[in-house]
């Protein structure tokens, strides 16, 4: 693939690509339909960026948010690459749509209710598509964790193309999402590209939680580096952030119900900083390029096993050794079902699920990391040498018994 190599290099200065990068381009540039499920910092942007530049006619990526859009609206245009977003925030569309049917754009950034309109598709019909990406795909699949609705409304649009190749992008990757993409956007089964979810300079380590603030001091007194404590409440976040006694060592507090001001403070200092602690509810982390924090605490249960995936996963990004610790309580899995609705429980039959897998990477004796990246669908060795069961296997550990006990007690009631 000479020239997407050189494309590589002459649009965005890479070296080479990453991970499953040009196997995904190739399908592309092939003009084969594909969903690529990759990590999140993988790199999916530019699966779909390439082969823009390199196909007849514009590429259009369709995205959850006008945020997010104008974000990658400023990289691309950053590497020479002809981009423009329509969106109703956007005052030069009449603009933006001349160029798109003159042919000189090599992306459209589009919302997902625009695919539903008929003036949208006529648009599409009197100019050239090259390819529809679909970005953050999952939000089209109800057992995904975070459903929109208007991703329905890109299959009928697409159909409308049928010699359009689609390339949908997301880095959730349970089993149940993954088939419900395919079907949803019309992509064919042998489509679907796995990347690699292990992050191996990550150790996993997951014990109940008996002495909340003695546990995280004694993270914090093993590594000294940049962490982040996730807290489930704002008065949880105030609360540890208070007292945790971190020596020299500055903790701040980070959640929605901070002066903004302060907030922004707090992040751009966690960021600046070479060994503070930064306590936090899950407001804190989305977009936040960190790469050397050296541990990330869960002193209550993240949402789901995908959110652990994406919270830990902010931990080490530099490849130096990090550490993931989770503690959890006795009761967090049967309220954390218990907050499912009965609405949720029907309209996103996928939430239980992630639970419940949360529950089984907890409980099990065996490897972590084996256990979690089996949920992401791989099959990876049985035992790792990075998680705290294979380095202290806990069969003989009484307390770790004791524990599993009480947790699958906890299951029993829990599912009531
Ligand atoms: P994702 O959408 O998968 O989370 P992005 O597309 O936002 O990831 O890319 C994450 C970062 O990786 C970006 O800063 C991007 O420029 C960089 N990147 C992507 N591909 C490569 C590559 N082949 N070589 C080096 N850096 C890359
Ligand atoms: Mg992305």
């Amino acid at each position: 693939m000479a020239s997407a190599r050189e494309a590589l290099h002459g649009v965005f200065g890479f070296s080479g690509f990453r991970g499953m990068q040009e196997p995904v381009v190739a399908r592309v540039l092939s003009g084969l339909s594909t969903l690529a499920v990759m990590p999140t910092g993988a790199g999916k942007s530019l699966t779909y960026q390439l082969p823009a530049t390199m196909l007849d006619g514009t590429c259009i990526v369709i995205s959850p948010l006008i945020a997010l859009m104008h974000d990658q609206l400023r990289a691309a245009t950053a590497n020479g690459i002809r981009a423009a977003t329509l969106t109703s925030a956007d005052a030069d569309r009449e603009e933006t749509i001349e160029r798109f049917r003159a042919g000189d754009l090599d992306l459209l950034y589009v919302a997902p209710e625009r695919a539903s309109q008929d003036h949208f598709r006529r648009l599409l019909e009197s100019a050239r598509v090259s390819l529809f990406a679909i970005d953050e795909a999952h939000c089209v699949s109800e057992w995904g964790h975070d459903f929109r609705p208007d991703y329905r409304l890109l299959r009928p649009l697409m159909d409308a193309f049928p010699h359009v190749p689609r390339l949908a992008l997301t880095a959730t990757a349970d089993a149940h999402t993954r088939a419900d993409i395919l079907v949803q956007l019309g992509i064919a089964e042998d489509g679907l590209v796995v990347a690699g979810f292990d992050r191996p300079n990550i150790r996993y380590a997951i014990r109940p939680r008996d002495s909340l603030l003695r546990q995280l001091q004694a993270l914090l007194d093993e590594e000294p580096g940049p962490g982040i404590v996730y807290a489930p409440t704002r008065a949880q976040v105030e609360r540890i952030a208070e007292k945790l006694d971190s020596g020299s060592r500055p903790v701040l507090p980070y959640h929605a119900g901070l002066d903004p001001a302060v907030r922004a403070a707090n992040q751009a200092a966690f960021v600046a900083s070479e060994n503070m602690v930064i306590v936090a509810t899950v407001a804190f982390g989305m977009g936040i390029d960190k790469p050397d924090v050296r541990f990330v605490a869960h002193a209550g249960l993240p949402k789901s096993i995908e959110a652990y995936y994406q919270e830990t996963g902010r931990a080490g990004r530099d490849g130096d050794p990090a550490v993931a610790l989770m503690l959890w309580g006795a009761d967090d899995f049967a309220r954390a079902r218990q907050r499912l609705s009965e609405v949720e429980r029907a309209r996103l039959p996928g939430e239980r699920a992630r639970i419940d897998a949360l529950a089984a990477l907890a409980e099990t004796a065996q490897c972590r990391r084996r256990v979690l990246l089996k949920h992401f669908g791989e099959d990876p060795p049985q035992a790792c040498g990075n998680c705290d069961n294979c380095l202290d296997p806990p069969e003989s550990a009484d307390a770790t018994e004791a524990a599993r006990k009480l947790l699958s007690a906890v299951y029993r009631t829990g599912q009531s």
